[in-house]
């Protein structure tokens, strides 16, 4: 039994057999020849070695040709790689002597040697890892073992292991095999973690490399409740886990009951709570926990979810299910929010140093107007079909949330010249996330009809802490004092100036931490839909003085550790049910 730690990203416990995916994230069976197959393996793998020979040359002379022969040497390299003796003879022997296929030969002799020049702790071989990496890749596809895309094919249950999952990769997790995953890297606020909870996958990321010292269909346990990851757990182990997925579905069931219950506290004060949403599907399960509406539906995942760049036909399709299907109960819809970790179909940006102060989210739609006016058309299209509110990321300047307002009108106006059924008089609304805009909130207030505070990206842009590295995550708190200080801002501001607030990031999906909020006069929240009923029971277990209190004493706290601290014991006090032990 081998225990792991990293990050708990997503809640729950998920029990099954490994499925390795390499660096690059190939699936690679361990497979055995019988002897009378060894020799045309090795052809095979000879005529691989051929046919990716032949490709690096002809890479390196166009190289050389354009950019010069400094620059087509990185092939002249590579070929020197593939053909270094101590490499074609290891993976002779393991054919010959240990009939393994051609493919799993290659997957993990270079595999090794990537991983041996990484511990050089040189990053000039580092970079060189990558380049093994590459050549591992293209035997891999000249031996017919990987096609393009990855992770299809399941036909069991598994528990994905990799050293990356991208948010569109595991936003296409097969879910009926998929239990629940975990990852080398990857950090708390990145939106793999997002998306794991939002499919409610179990999911622990960033534990650093682990990935060499697991075989294929071993044991797993991820518990997403705490960061832990056990390899081929003992007996009692598995068994005291047993006992806690048990314990889990109890609860969940025992929840289940509040369905239609008010988010209230015990002494009558409402709390709208919401539910935040990647996929259309997700409505059913929204209703089904009793959900209000839908305060945050992150429209991007329609690009990252098809292969196929959606158009203005798919963007009302999906809206307008999701509003039929919450059947009069409001739906905030967030315009794109495509960069950073989230790419699209096409490059829209040229190579960034920094993505997440880069051409992001609004500032890209803004810049592409040929992907940005499709979606607004569609979404004042499918106004028509239920309570619709638009809402944009990433609002740093006034000037921003103008342009994005007007090019809505100019949208709503074309609509009206070709007699297209749309509704324009919707509620617009901007995403708080970055302190710029905090501190200039007096002024936007002015102008928008709601906000939303985004605290996955206000505590990222405060904190100056990338939410999805896995080296500072223990910096990255959103129940840090500096970014409870601009949420209590935004409180006083919304409330003087009569403007709707809530919250969408994922602290509110925090029991403890939906408290504090509540005492800090939040009256709106949006949360996973996994998270529902967690929030609803802690607002139902409390009178509005207890928040307050909590909040009071919070904000003379100096660290997110003493805020943590405090507010478990606080829950462990007022809604013991919800520790998970
Ligand atoms: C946020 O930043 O808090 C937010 C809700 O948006 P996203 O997580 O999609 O960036
Ligand atoms: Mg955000």
């Amino acid at each position: 039994m081998v225990e792991l730690q990293g990050i708990p990203v997503s809640p729950g416990v998920a029990i099954g057999p490994a499925l390795v995916l390499d660096a690059a994230g190939y699936r690679i069976p361990r497979s055995l020849l019988a002897a009378d197959e060894v020799e045309a393996e090795f052809a095979r793998l000879r005529d691989a070695v051929d046919r990716v020979s032949t490709r690096l040359e002809s890479n390196r002379l166009e190289t050389s040709a354009v950019a010069g022969e400094h620059t087509g040497d990185i092939f002249a390299a590579q070929l020197q790689m593939l053909h270094d003796p101590r490499l074609q003879a290891e993976l002779r022997r393991r054919i010959e002597q240990e009939h393994q296929s051609a493919a799993y030969a290659v997957s993990r002799v270079l595999h090794n040697y990537a991983e041996a020049l990484r511990k050089l702790d040189n990053p000039l071989l580092a970079d060189r890892a990558e380049d093994v990496l590459d050549i591992e890749k293209q035997l891999l596809f000249c031996l017919g073992a990987v096609s393009e895309s990855r992770l299809v094919d399941l036909d069991e249950t598994v528990i994905i292991l990799s050293h990356v999952l991208t948010p569109s990769e595991t936003a296409n997790l097969d879910r009926r095999y998929v239990r629940g995953f975990c990852t080398e890297t990857g950090g708390p606020g990145g939106h793999t973690a997002i998306v794991a909870k939002g499919l409610e996958l179990p999911a622990v990321v960033g534990i650093g490399n682990f990935l060499d010292r697991v075989g294929n269909r071993i044991k797993v346990i991820v518990d997403g409740d705490r960061g832990r990851v056990i390899l081929d757990p003992d007996p009692e182990t598995l068994a005291s886990y047993k006992k806690r997925l048990k314990a889990r579905r109890s609860l969940t069931a025992k929840l289940s009951e509040l369905r239609d219950l008010p988010a209230e506290t015990i002494d009558g004060t409402p709390l709208r709570l919401s539910a935040n949403i990647e996929f259309p599907h997700e409505t059913t399960t929204c209703i089904e926990r009793g959900a209000d509406g839908i305060g945050l539906y992150r429209t991007e995942f329609l690009y990252l979810s098809s292969r196929e760049e959606p158009s203005e036909e798919d963007h009302y399709q999906a809206y307008s299910q999701v509003v039929r299907e919450m059947e009069g109960r409001p739906v905030v819809i967030r315009t794109l929010d495509l960069g950073a970790d989230k790419m699209g179909h096409r490059p829209l940006a040229e190579y960034e140093h920094n993505p997440f102060l880069g051409l992001r989210s609004i500032r890209l739609s803004l810049r592409n107007l040929d992907l940005f006016r499709p979606q607004l058309r569609a979404i004042l299209r499918a106004a028509v079909h239920g309570d619709i509110s638009v809402m944009f990321p990433l609002i740093t300047t006034l000037a921003e949330f103008r342009q994005a307002r007007m090019l809505l009108n100019v949208v709503a106006e074309d609509l009206k010249e070709s007699g297209t059924p749309h509704r324009s008089n919707i509620p617009v609304g901007m995403m708080v996330e970055v302190p710029a805009a905090v501190m200039m909130l007096d002024r936007f207030v002015e102008e928008v009809d709601f906000l939303s505070i985004g605290t996955n990206d206000l505590a990222q842009y405060t904190l100056a802490v990338d939410r999805s590295n896995e080296y500072v995550a223990d910096l990255y708190q959103s129940s840090d004092p500096a970014v409870l200080r601009l949420i209590a801002r935004c409180v006083e501001v919304a409330k003087e100036h009569d403007c709707p607030l809530s919250i969408c990031g994922e602290m509110s999906s925090n029991p403890a931490r939906a408290l504090l909020l509540m005492g800090m006069g939040v009256r709106h929240l949006s949360v996973p839909p996994s998270s529902l009923l967690r929030v609803k029971k802690a607002i139902r277990s409390v009178s509005i003085g207890q928040c307050e209190q909590m909040a009071e004493r919070v904000m003379q706290l100096e660290a997110a550790r003493d805020v943590d601290l405090y507010l478990l014991d606080r829950l462990g006090e007022y809604v013991p049910e919800l520790i998970v032990t």
